[in-house]
């Protein structure tokens, strides 16, 4: 028997995981609308030094040794047929095409902010977008990240290392940012923010102006609408958190209200045969976390199963997000767990242990060298 075929659709963090467990039980097929991983993790290191983001999370497919089985397609998937089971494919020349599947993967993401977009780009134009971010703010003496959640606080961090001299604020609504982790991990990133001079302006909610998308980095003042002055700065980092489920090809049939894939515990999209969901795309949990937890596994798990005949497992996630908030820093690294307690990898052991040993062989299955 011919083995089965598995597209994934969106080549992500948690597709292109997917797709590197399945490459040995099925002739895999991942479509994406960038031609590398262009991960959506450490925003604040991608804007302080893209370069050193770039090696780590700007990586082209050819490089991942767990692809060379899987058919990467670069293009936009534009519409699925349910009954034919096919999904039509824009390609960057401009011609469509039609592909096939036995078991269908949907991981497309969510778009939030100017730095994650699921257009269709070249290498080139993702390079001149990471570029024109960091060229943008270096030229600013005063930047304002609005937002209270990892990518604001990484942001205003990092920014903060990076430029000593500008002064940068961070501006959240709560009393403390990070309200989705564990109450501890704040205690020690304020400390990490104050340190480097970040100013933390508490209970501002900014008012978002009509029509804007918080895709830009702006100058305009921001107005509040908790009541304060506006606030003037030469660059304004809009990382409010604002998340848009990438479906607008999906039918209406599988999402939920806000637009999300409805999932069963196993990441069974319901009502459909043979058709699977994962990552920040996915409704599993009020967090959407089946990308930080690691869950390609049991879907690759699951789809086996599946195919198979046999029993699928649930995912089960934890009820508070952890992991790392300001990415690799000077010390190391810092990932915080469910309860709130830091483990550090020490800064000699990222380039020497973690990257080459953990990431790319434990996580991706090798990783050839640009
Ligand atoms: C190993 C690992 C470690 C992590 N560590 C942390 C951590 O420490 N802290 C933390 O907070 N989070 C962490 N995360 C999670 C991370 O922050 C996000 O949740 C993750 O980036 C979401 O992955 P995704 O695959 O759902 O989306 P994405 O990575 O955004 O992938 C979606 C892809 O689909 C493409 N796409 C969209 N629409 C289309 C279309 N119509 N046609 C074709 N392609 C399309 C997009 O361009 C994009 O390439 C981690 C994730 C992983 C895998």
């Amino acid at each position: 028997m011919s083995r089965p075929k598995v597209v994934v659709a969106g080549l992500g963090d948690s597709g292109l995981l997917t797709a590197i467990h399945l490459s040995r039980h099925a002739y895999v097929v991942g479509i994406s609308a960038k031609p590398a991983l262009v991960s959506g993790q450490e925003l604040g290191m991608r804007l302080a030094r893209p370069e050193e983001w770039s090696r780590d999370y700007f990586i082209g497919f050819h490089r991942y040794r767990g692809l060379d089985r899987v058919r990467t397609v670069h293009g936009s998937i534009e519409g699925v047929d349910l009954t034919a089971r096919t999904v039509s494919v824009r390609r960057a020349d401009g011609t469509t095409v039609e592909e096939a599947y036995d078991v269908l993967v949907i991981s497309t993401g969510v778009r939030n902010g100017f730095w994650r977009q699921p257009g269709l780009q070249s290498n080139d134009e993702v390079t001149a977008d990471l570029r024109h971010a960091h060229d943008r703010l270096a030229t600013a003496c005063s930047i304002a990240v609005i937002g209270g959640g990892a990518a604001a606080v990484s942001a205003a961090a990092n920014l903060a290392l990076a430029w000593p001299e500008k002064q940068v604020a961070l501006h959240y609504p709560g009393e403390r940012p990070l309200p989705q982790h564990h109450h501890r991990v704040w205690t020690q990133v304020e400390e990490r923010l104050t340190a480097r001079g970040v100013v933390l302006h508490p209970g501002h909610r900014a008012v978002v102006p009509d029509g804007f998308d918080c895709d830009e980095i702006t100058d305009v003042p921001v107005e509040w609408s908790t009541g304060q002055p506006p606030t003037a700065a030469d660059a304004v980092v809009w990382a409010i958190g604002r998340v848009r489920p990438n479906t607008g090809w999906v039918p209406t049939e599988l999402l939920d209200e806000a637009g999300f894939v409805r999932a069963e515990p196993d990441l069974r999209v319901p009502g459909q045969h043979r058709v699977f969901t994962i990552g920040d795309v996915a409704a599993t949990d009020p967090l959407r976390s089946t990308a930080r937890n690691r869950a390609d596994r049991l879907l690759a798990r699951n789809i086996r199963a599946e195919l198979a005949g046999r029993p699928l497992r649930a995912y089960r996630p934890p009820r508070r997000r952890w992991g790392s908030v300001l990415g690799f820093q000077p010390d190391g690294l810092e990932v915080f767990t469910p309860t709130g307690r830091a483990f550090r990898f020490p800064a000699w052991s990222i380039r020497t242990v973690l990257q080459p040993g953990i990431v790319r062989w434990g996580i991706y299955r090798g990783v050839r060298r640009s």
